[in-house]
């Protein structure tokens, strides 16, 4: 640590560590030896003064768990993070970090960073969590720094509240090969990985040994799914291509290929149809293989096998990479996890409305790993009538009505879109009279569940996407900064199942629309109440959201400053 650097500390180590400080100034700095004895007899002291602070462990730190921490306020936390990577990665951007668009360190941002002006302490261990013991109430871990510094090292973490955000993994459907032969887009590495492979194929491409065929081998580039990633992944590629190998490589680039492979009928499944249209065409103008119906049932190291799905034709193409893209899997610590608490057969962990692992009241599960276990009204419909139903009539008057709507609305999300989308014309009624109605009129229960009867019908699990996963970050941030209070006074909707009143509101997640960058300048942008708009407009709003989206401002400048880069000096394709 420079000088400097130590004296504007002062003040800060004075506060942490008196001890130390006592001990440095009475003693003077007679050496390494003693300093690293008291820093030590320090971290034991403070770890002492904190036995009253709650302990909350946070598994990963991606989306999920970086919100948590970045909204987390309360002093009376002991907060211990375990994540195998020190740093938060943005991970929209990992697609322009493939081709350089986008350098890597500009879309991460070290972990201890968000953490350092906290008010509460936070210990970061980069190591992996192995297990789960949720009955002793503690984690396994492993530390996952580079072997060659000294062996692995095993511990233990407990804790008064856990947090998994452990995110996914790719998704290989078990096809053979895949795990071997192929690239995935998923952490920052892979993003580097995939830069450092495309600029090796243009390089072994231009050996003058090398015939025409394994060229054209060399620079066949092939994308699985069509999905937002693989899509943009494509496109990237593509302009990277055009943009800026195609002059450096010109012998090189009548003999690029970019193939996109698509199970389903379309890509960009989740997007308006005008889009996925727009993206098929455009694609297909910028000379990129659509081919869309087409599954890939092996791959070797040069070829990779397809069938196709109307004509049951088995084809084997060769190709220079691939990089796979078709969706998540479950972490095998999550896997093992569910097997345990009795959740065997799902694909995420399965949570209530407030983020809570189902039986595990102080185990919270958030992000790509959780799915949150909506509740049926019509399951309910039976215990809500008769806490609404307060004279125990067997009818509801009008104000028992108004009183238990707020809480449906909170307890049950689909009523309300339902409401919104006009489908629940009879529920509609209901409220309406609920609203102008003498207190006389009422409703019997027959009426109720008929008026609801066809709400379930569209409960959709949320996506697995950075948005769910940052709103659930920010909302258990918020609930732990008012636990104290909260528990205090417990107020909130009431529980329909059970006795007694939640002390939060359940999560909400509000959707702010979703983009696919589709390469030339050129994005597609869907934004709430389905609003389209596809162009080089769109291309801008993507630049503004994904800035403002950012971490913090260092990397909201380093960003920026990488697209004016390329803007002026293109894209570096130095094999680095
Ligand atoms: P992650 O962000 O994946 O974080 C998981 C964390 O857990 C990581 O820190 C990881 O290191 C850590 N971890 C893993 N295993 C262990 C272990 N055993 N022990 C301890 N820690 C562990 N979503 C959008 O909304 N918009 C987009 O434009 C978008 N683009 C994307 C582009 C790409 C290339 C990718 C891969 C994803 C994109 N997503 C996008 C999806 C989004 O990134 C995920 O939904 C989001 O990251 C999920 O957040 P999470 O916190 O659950 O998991």
């Amino acid at each position: 640590m420079s000088g400097f650097r130590f004296f504007r500390r002062t003040p800060k180590l004075i506060q942490e560590h008196p001890r130390v400080c006592t001990a440095l100034l009475l003693t003077g700095i007679s050496g390494g030896s003693l300093l690293a004895f008291t820093e030590h007899k320090a971290y034991a002291h403070s770890n002492e003064g904190d036995s009253k602070k709650k302990k909350v462990v946070v598994l990963g730190t991606g989306w999920a768990g970086t919100s948590f921490l970045k909204n987390l306020n309360h002093p009376s936390y002991e907060i211990h993070v375990v994540s195998p990577r020190n740093y938060f990665a943005f991970t929209p951007l990992l697609p322009s970090v493939t081709v350089g668009t986008v350098e890597a360190r500009s879309v991460v941002e070290p972990i201890r960073n968000i953490t350092k002006n906290k008010p509460f302490d936070t210990q970061f261990r980069e190591a992996e969590c192995l297990r789960i013991d949720a009955e002793n109430k503690k984690v396994l871990c492993r530390s996952s720094q580079d072997t060659n510094l000294g062996g692995e090292e095993h511990f233990e973490v407990d804790y008064d509240y856990l947090i998994i955000a452990l995110g996914a993994r790719s998704n290989t459907f078990n096809t053979p090969g895949v795990e071997e032969n192929c690239h995935f887009l998923k952490e920052v590495e892979d993003a580097q990985r995939i830069r450092r492979t495309v600029v090796d194929c243009f390089e072994r491409a231009s050996i003058p040994s090398i015939s025409d065929e394994e060229r054209k081998r060399l620079l066949h580039f092939v994308i699985v799914g069509g999905g937002p990633t693989g899509v943009e992944f494509a496109a990237e590629l593509h302009d990277f291509v055009t943009d800026d190998l195609a002059s450096l490589y010109p012998l090189l680039k009548d003999h690029v290929q970019i193939t996109l492979l698509e199970a389903a009928d379309h890509i960009l499944n989740m997007f308006d149809k005008r889009i996925t249209t727009f993206a098929e065409q455009k694609f297909r103008r910028d000379g990129i293989n659509l081919k869309t119906g087409s599954m890939v049932t092996k791959v070797t190291d040069k070829a990779i096998t397809t069938k196709e799905r109307a004509t049951g034709e088995i084809k084997s193409t060769e190709y220079g990479m691939i990089v796979w893209s078709t969706g998540i899997g479950t972490r095998p610590v999550i896997t093992n996890f569910m097997k345990e608490i009795g959740q065997g057969n799902r694909r995420a962990l399965a949570t209530d409305e407030w983020l809570r692992v189902e039986g595990h009241e102080n185990v919270y599960a958030m992000g790509d790993c959780a799915t949150i276990n909506q509740r049926s009204v019509m399951a309910d419909i039976t215990e809500i009538f008769s806490k609404a139903d307060k004279n125990k009539t067997g009818k509801l008057t009008v104000n028992d009505f108004k009183d238990v709507i707020k809480d449906i609305f909170e307890r049950y999300p689909q009523v309300e879109i339902h409401m919104k989308r006009q489908q629940l014309k009879g529920f509609n009624a209901l409220l309406q009279n609920s609203q102008t109605s003498s207190k006389k009129e009422v409703i019997d229960i027959e009426v109720f569940k008929n008026a609801l009867s066809e709400v379930d019908t569209q409960m959709k699990n949320l996506p697995a996407t950075a948005q769910v996963a940052a709103q659930q970050g920010v909302y258990l941030a918020k609930c732990f900064n008012n636990m104290e209070e909260c528990e205090k006074n417990p107020e909130g909707p009431l529980r329909f199942r059970g006795t007694g009143n939640h002390r939060f509101h359940p999560f909400r997640y509000r959707h702010l629309g979703q983009f696919a960058p589709l390469g030339g300048e050129q994005t597609a942008a869907q934004l709430p109440g389905d609003w389209v708009s596809i162009g080089y407009s769109s291309q801008w709003l993507w630049y503004s959201v994904y800035a403002s989206k950012q971490m913090s401002w260092r990397t909201r400048m380093l960003v920026v400053s990488d697209w004016g880069r390329r803007f002026i000096f293109g894209r570096d394709s130095s094999r680095i």
